[in-house]
Parts: C-alpha cells; structure tokens; sequence
C-alpha cells in the first residue's frame, strides 16, 4: 500500500472515477453494443454474425439484448456495423420486484461473493474491487468472508449441480433484507454453458435474482455500478421499477 501511495504521489495515479462518469479512460470498460438504427440488411446480417441470439433484426433498427452478449466483439466497428457505448453502467434490475437496500444500508453494504461455477474470469475482476484503482472501500461497501454478515450475494457462474446446495445455504444464512446479484451471462441465463445435466443456467433457477450485471466478464467498475444501485447509492434510479425504501 505505501508503495502504491509513493506511485500515486510521484505519477499523478488516482482511483477510477465513479461509474456514474460518461466518458471513462481508455481501457477501463470493454464497451459494450446497444440497440441502434440500421438498414434492414445490415441488422439480418448482425443478427446472423451473433453467436448468442444477443442481437435481434427488426425492420429498420437491430434490438441488442445486452444480458446474452458474450463480448465477441464480432459486431463492433470497423468489421462489424455496430458503434459500442463506452460506460460502464451495466447494473439492471431483474425486474418490477426488485428494489435497493434500504436506506440505512447505503453507505455500510457487506458483500459476499461466491463462485458458482464460473469459469474464473468473473472472480478475476471481483478480486481487483478492492485495489486501489477500484477502491470498492471508498464507497463503503466491503467484502465479506461469511453470509452471516452479507447483505448482498454476488454470485458468477451457470450455477452447477454440486454448487446448488451451498448456494442457498449461503443464501439462507443471510440476514434480512439480503439482494442476490447475478453477475455475468453465466449467473444471468447460463451463458455459453446453457442448461445441462451439470449447470442450471443461472442463479434464478435456485434464488430470487435482483439485480444483473451483464458482461462476459463485466470489468470491475461496471460491478461497482450494479453494488451501488443495489445499494441504492445511485439516484435518480433512472430506467428502473425500483420501490421506494
Ligand atoms: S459482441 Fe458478440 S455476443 Fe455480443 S452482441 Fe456482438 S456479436 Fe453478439
Ligand atoms: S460470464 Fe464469461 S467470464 Fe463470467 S464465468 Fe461466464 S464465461 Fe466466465
């Protein structure tokens, strides 16, 4: 840590602005595709190029479900015909039921993470939270080694067979009020595991899911955003059917 203050100090190196900032450094976010007009022969042919089903053509536009995307890449410009938004804003609800914290959690949030099967990508970017660059402390929320102490369940991976136990003892350990958080397409709908006799395709099939973070895997300050709106540390909830705390 001293050295990372010496570097800091001599370099000018500060912590990543918030995930609430437009336009990020370059290489801090990976981008990622979003719906957008196109001529109906282009969207057929984005939509063909598309390994997941993430892209659907319709007439005169092609409609990105960002919750499949696997981050190919095989649709982005120049050799795809699809402009990336460069955010870093990924956290959605899961749907109309799912609501953040309540206010006396926002700025002490304890969050475990837990590896479902995943291929180890997800947990690399969950161990960078809490480097200086990403600071997870600064917003206070913290990693936690027990679920007896969690709020938040951060879970990555298709949810295998032999983790679906563990899983919701994790989950049933928690105390109230406790939010799960899928975290890559894995934890949303399988990802490219899918469903079979080993993997369920997603921590829905075993816990009640509130929020998603999208990304294959999503890079650390677009899971800082899903843990803030979680959190309920992003206002307004734009985009969201959030209930009032
Ligand atoms: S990056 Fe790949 S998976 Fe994602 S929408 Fe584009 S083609 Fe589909
Ligand atoms: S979402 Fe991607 S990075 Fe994360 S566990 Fe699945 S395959 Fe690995």
């Amino acid at each position: 840590m001293a050295n990372w203050v010496a570097h800091s100090l001599i370099d000018g190196i500060r912590s990543e602005p918030g995930p609430a900032t437009a336009r990020l450094p370059a290489g801090v976010s990976p981008g990622r595709p979003t719906s957008q007009r196109l001529s109906e022969q282009a969207a057929t042919r984005m939509a063909a190029l598309c390994p997941t089903a993430a892209i659907a053509a319709r007439r005169d536009a092609v409609e990105v479900d960002f919750a499949r995307c696997v981050h190919c890449q095989r649709c982005r410009q120049p050799s795809g015909a699809l402009a990336w938004q460069d955010d870093a804003q990924w956290g959605m609800w899961h749907d109309a039921e799912s609501h953040p914290l309540p206010r006396c959690f926002r700025h002490s949030v304890n969050v475990r993470y837990l590896d479902a099967g995943a291929c180890g990508a997800c947990m690399g970017e969950v161990r960078l939270l809490d480097a200086p660059p990403y600071n997870l402390h600064r917003y206070g929320i913290f990693i936690t080694a027990t679920p007896r102490d969690a709020d938040v369940l951060l879970v990555a991976g298709p949810v295998t067979e032999a983790m679906r136990l563990p899983l919701r003892k994790a989950y049933e350990a928690m105390p109230e009020p406790k939010r799960v958080v899928a975290m890559g397409v894995c934890a949303i709908n399988g990802g490219v595991f899918g469903q079979s006799f080993a993997s369920l395709g997603g921590v829905k099939e075993v816990l009640p899911v509130d929020l998603i973070i999208p990304g294959c895997p999503p890079p650390p300050l677009a899971i800082v955003h899903g843990l803030l709106r979680v959190a309920g540390q992003l206002q307004p909830e734009v985009g969201s059917a959030a209930r009032k705390p």
